[in-house]
C-alpha cells in the first residue's frame, strides 16, 4: 500500500527509543520553532494565495498562536513527562506506584483548510513533545499552504520522524489503511465517522475536533454597543470560516435593531463602505463552498438586513445579517460563512431550550451583566467551551482544553491537555522482595483463616 513504508520506517525509528529523551522533544520543538520563524513570510504568503487572509493577520492568529504554544511546551515539559508518584493504598503500603508518561508511537494528523498553518501546526506540537513521531496530512483546499509545507518542513526534519502526506481523499484513504497509534482529525462531523471506522479496524484511539453550530445569546442587560463590536470581529474574521465563529444569535425583539444597527456600524467601521476593497476582508475558500453558502442564501425565507452583491469570480461573499425563524435553512446545519441568522426569542430560558434542541456545538456564548444568566448557560447547555461576553477567545487559555462534545468532537488538546492526548499514562508499581508476610493469606491453598485476613 501506498504509505506503508513511510508508516513502517517511522514505527522502526520510534522503536530505536531516540524521540523519547526530554532533551531530543526539547531540540525538535525548537527547530520547529526555527523553521516557522525562517518561513512566516512563505507561510502567510501562501495563506493569502489560498484564502486572500492578509498577512498581518495570519501573522497574529496563526503563527504567533504557534510560536507561543511552543514556548509553553518547552517551559513545562520537563514537569508533565516527568512520572508522577501517587498515593498507595493499605495493600501497597510498601511499594511505590507511579505513573510513566510514555509516547504513543506514530501519530497521524489530518488538517482542515480554514487555518491551514495553526491547524497543522498546534496539534503537531503536542504530539512531538510527548516523544512521538508524526505523519501530517494537511488540507488539500489550501493548496498553496499545504505545499510550502510539504517543501519547506523536509529541509528541517528527517521523514522518518516527520512527514508531510500531500493530497485529497484518495491519499488520504490510503493513509488511513495503515496503523496509528492515535489520529487527530479536525474537520467536518461526516469525514470524522470515516477516519473513526478506519481507526477503528486497528483500535487506534482518536481525537475529533470539529465544528458546529456556535449560538450566541445576547440579553437585554449587556452592552450593546461591545457586543456587537465582539460578534462583528469573530463573526467575520476569516470571512466566517472559523470553527468557533458565532453562528447565529439568540435575542429579544426590544434588542434586536438595537444590536442589528451596531454590528452595521462595526462592519463599516471595520471594512470601510466597499467591504470588496477591504484588505482586511478574507474570501471564501473556493467555489464548492461559495456555492453552497449562495444556494442557502437562495433558499432562505429570511429577511436580508445587511448584506449586498455575491461575486463567485472573486469568491465574495459580503457580511450578511438576516433575520430568520427558527425552521430556517440557515439554522441546519453549520454556516461556515459570513452569513449571521439571527433568531427573535423571548426569554433566556427560549434560547436555552433552542440551544439543547440542537446538536452540541463547539462553543457556546452568552452576553449579559446578569451572573446568574451566565451560570444558567454555563449549566444548562452541553458545548465544547463558553466564552462569556467575548467570543472565540477560550481558545487562547494554554491552560483550558479544547475541544468538542458530542458531534462538535471527541478528546481536547492545547498546552497540558495536548501533551496528554499524546502520551499513554502507564502505570507502573514497583515492589521489592519484602513484605511476603503480608501477602500469605493470598497464596492458596485459601483456608479458612486466610479468607479471613482477606
Ligand atoms: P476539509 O474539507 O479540508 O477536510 C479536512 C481534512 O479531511 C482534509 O485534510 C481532507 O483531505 C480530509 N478529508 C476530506 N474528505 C475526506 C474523506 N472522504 N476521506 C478522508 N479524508 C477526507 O475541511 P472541512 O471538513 O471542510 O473543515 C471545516 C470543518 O472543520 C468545519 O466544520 C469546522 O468547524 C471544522 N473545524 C474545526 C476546528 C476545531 O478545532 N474544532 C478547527 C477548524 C475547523
Amino acid at each position: 500500500m501506498a504509505y506503508t513504508n513511510l508508516v513502517e520506517t517511522q514505527r522502526k525509528y520510534f522503536r530505536t527509543g531516540e524521540t523519547k529523551p526530554i532533551k531530543f522533544r526539547k531540540q525538535q520543538l525548537i527547530r520547529l520553532k526555527k523553521f516557522i520563524e525562517e518561513n512566516r513570510e512563505a507561510l502567510s504568503e501562501a495563506v493569502w494565495k489560498d484564502l486572500r487572509r492578509r498577512a498581518e493577520t495570519t501573522e497574529a492568529m496563526e503563527i504567533g498562536m504557534t510560536i507561543q504554544e511552543i514556548d509553553y511546551f518547552l517551559s513545562n515539559l520537563d514537569d508533565w513527562a516527568k512520572p508522577t508518584s501517587v498515593e498507595k493504598t493499605f495493600a501497597t503500603a510498601l511499594d511505590k506506584p507511579v505513573i510513566e508518561k510514555d509516547p504513543k508511537g506514530v501519530v497521524l494528523i489530518v488538517a482542515p483548510w480554514n487555518y491551514p498553518i495553526s491547524m497543522v501546526l498546534l496539534p503537531m506540537i503536542p504530539a512531538l513533545a510527548a516523544g512521538n513521531t508524526v505523519v501530517v496530512k494537511p488540507s488539500e483546499l489550501s493548496e498553496n499552504t499545504a505545499a510550502t509545507f510539504e517543501k519547506l518542513l523536509a529541509k528541517y526534519f528527517d521523514p522518518k520522524y516527520l512527514a508531510v502526506v500531500n493530497g485529497g481523499i484518495p491519499e488520504t484513504t490510503d493513509l488511513l489503511k495503515e496503523r496509528f497509534d492515535h489520529i487527530l482529525y479536525t474537520g467536518c462531523p461526516p469525514v470524522a465517522k470515516i477516519i473513526m471506522t478506519a481507526a477503528a479496524k486497528h483500535l487506534t484511539p482518536v481525537t475529533l475536533e470539529l465544528g458546529g453550530k456556535c449560538p450566541v445569546v445576547v440579553e437585554d442587560d449587556a452592552d450593546i454597543d461591545i457586543t456587537a463590536k465582539r460578534i462583528t470581529w469573530g463573526k467575520w474574521l476569516n470571512c466566517g470560516q472559523t470553527c468557533l465563529a458565532p453562528d447565529y444569535v439568540l435575542v429579544n425583539s426590544t434588542v434586536k435593531p438595537k444590536l442589528v444597527a451596531a454590528i452595521r456600524k462595526y462592519i463599516g467601521e471595520f471594512y470601510g463602505s466597499d467591504v470588496k476593497a477591504s484588505k482586511d476582508y478574507t474570501r471564501i475558500i473556493n467555489q464548492r463552498h461559495f456555492d453552497r453558502i449562495s444556494k442557502i442564501l437562495d433558499e432562505t425565507k429570511g429577511a436580508t438586513l445587511i448584506g449586498g452583491d455575491r461575486d463567485r469570480a472573486d469568491l465574495f461573499i459580503p457580511p450578511t445579517v438576516l433575520d430568520v425563524e427558527k425552521s430556517d435553512p440557515f439554522m441546519h446545519d453549520e454556516i461556515f460563512g459570513p452569513v449571521l441568522p439571527i433568531i427573535t426569542v423571548k426569554s433566556i430560558s427560549e434560547s436555552l431550550e433552542f440551544i439543547n434542541e440542537g446538536e452540541k456545538p463547539l462553543a457556546a456564548y452568552i452576553f449579559t451583566r446578569n451572573e446568574s444568566k451566565v451560570k444558567r448557560l454555563v449549566r444548562e447547555t452541553s458545548s465544547g467551551g463558553v466564552t462569556v461576553n467575548d467570543v472565540l477567545m477560550h481558545i487562547t487559555v494554554d491552560t483550558l482544553p479544547f475541544g468538542g462534545v458530542g458531534v462538535s468532537g471527541m478528546g481536547r488538546y492545547r498546552g497540558k491537555f495536548g501533551f496528554d492526548t499524546f502520551t499513554h499514562e502507564k502505570s507502573v508499581l514497583h515492589r521489592g522482595f519484602f513484605g511476603e508476610s503480608l501477602l500469605s493469606s493470598r497464596y492458596p491453598p485459601l483456608t479458612p483463616q486466610k479468607l479471613e485476613q482477606l
